[in-house]
């Protein structure tokens, strides 16, 4: 490796996994070079996080970076370490906001694990826009008739006013927003994702009720796809725009294999939808790419806390590494194919096919033999023993 990757460990069952892969898929093959930041939840405590603001500046310094799993703490997490000195704010979205990324799940998929819905042949992988909407607005209630009206005041005189609803009874009202930057990096990290890895993009919004806020969605992703037609023709690849209601309908349909991007809640809802008709949590993925191209890879579950518990009170678990290794092989293919090093990417096709083979073989974590086809003969192991498995097929 000539340029470092940025590695952000983490906390838990996921911190345990962490060090067994780096010391049984990674350090044995990969002449490894990272830049290490440590965010299990007491060090961000005694940084006052400030690791986690290093760790984002380190990943838009180099362009890449690998996360594990950590801990967001609420009020129980509190209790549980009475060394907290403030409730510290999720990792993920300081990341998120530093790097201004769009999130992308996918699944990982495998023969003997058929998605609920049949036709679907290949992965289908969410870009869900990460800011405002519904999870950045204001809402009341009223009790008496009376109206609502929206209204905006500009620094230079700018003035808009519009009525919401006159109302002769008990009511609730809702005032939301979203800013053209935000849309616009957005629409760029899903044309730069879809180039990367050769899918095609479907976009969906309810432009025909909301015709000024999804409309001015459907308008720029329109406007910035103008500086990428030449190259999705080159690459085979083509852009779609759809009602949402329209896209649930196609998407069930399709053979799967294209990226779908989503408004804030479109994405929030048809995320978990799309991940649960591919089987399992601990098999997706999770890539944020901001609109300069720097990209953080990490697993889409959490820390996996009642295993860990099981652990720390010496019982093995059956915990699945699959999605944090992913992460690994991602990150380190994406730094591979900045630095020119073919070497460093076949290690990362060669690590996920040993894991391939590993479960194609009947070699899995628990939670995988119940969602297995019937008639494939599967065995669970516990995590180290699986990851042995791999290893010896790496
Ligand atoms: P979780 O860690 O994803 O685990 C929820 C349950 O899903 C587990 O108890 C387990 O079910 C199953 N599961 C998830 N990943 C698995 C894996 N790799 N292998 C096997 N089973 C797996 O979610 P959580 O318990 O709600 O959250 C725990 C902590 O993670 C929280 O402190 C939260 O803040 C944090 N979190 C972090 C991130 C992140 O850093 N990106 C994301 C989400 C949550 P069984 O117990 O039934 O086996
Ligand atoms: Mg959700």
């Amino acid at each position: 490796m000539t340029t470092p990757l940025v590695e952000m460990d983490g906390d838990e069952m996921t911190r345990v996994l962490w060090a067994m892969i780096k010391d049984k898929l990674i350090l044995p093959f990969v002449d490894l070079k990272t830049e290490y930041y440590d965010l299990g939840l007491l060090h961000r405590n005694e940084t006052q996080d400030q690791v986690t603001v290093d760790a984002a500046n380190a990943t838009k310094k180099y362009g890449v970076a690998v996360k594990c799993a950590t801990i967001t703490p609420n009020r129980q997490r509190m209790e549980e370490y009475p060394e907290l000195t403030q409730m510290w704010k999720s990792p993920n979205g300081t990341i998120r906001s530093i790097l201004d990324g769009t999130v992308f799940r996918a699944p990982i998929c495998i023969d003997a694990i058929k998605p609920v819905v049949k036709n679907w042949e290949k992965a289908i992988t969410i870009a869900r826009h990460a800011y405002g909407d519904v999870y950045k607005s204001v809402d009341f209630e009223t009790k008496e008739p009376g109206v609502c009206k929206l209204i905006f005041e500009g620094e230079n005189g700018e003035r808009h006013e519009a009525v919401v609803q006159k109302t002769t009874g008990p009511a609730v009202f809702q005032g939301a927003h979203n800013t053209e930057k935000s849309i616009r990096s957005f629409a760029h990290a899903c044309f730069q994702y879809a180039l990367a890895t050769r899918q095609d993009l479907w976009f969906s919004t309810k432009d025909t009720i909301a015709k000024v806020y999804d409309g001015k969605f459907k308008a720029i992703f329109e406007e910035v796809f103008a500086d990428y037609e030449a190259k999705f023709q080159e690459a085979g690849i083509t852009y779609f725009y759809t009602l949402i209601d329209d896209a649930v309908a196609r998407v069930i349909r399709s053979k799967g294999g294209f990226i779908w991007a989503c408004k804030n809640y479109d994405g929030d809802v048809m995320s978990d939808m799309v991940s649960t008709a591919f089987g399992s949590l601990a098999m997706m993925t999770s890539v944020l790419v901001a609109p300069d191209g720097t990209t953080e890879y990490e697993a889409a579950h959490g820390t996996v806390t009642k295993h860990y518990y099981k652990w720390k009170a010496g019982e093995k678990t059956s915990t699945n590494p699959m999605a944090t290794i992913f992460a690994w092989s991602g990150a380190l293919r994406k730094r591979g194919e900045l630095d020119g090093l073919t070497d460093l990417v076949a290690f990362a096709d060669r690590l996920e096919k040993a894991c391939f083979d590993t479960l194609n073989a009947g070699i899995m974590t628990r939670d995988l033999v119940g969602l297995v086809e019937p008639g494939f003969a599967a065995q669970a192991v516990d995590s180290e023993a699986f990851l042995d498995a791999i290893a010896a097929r790496l």
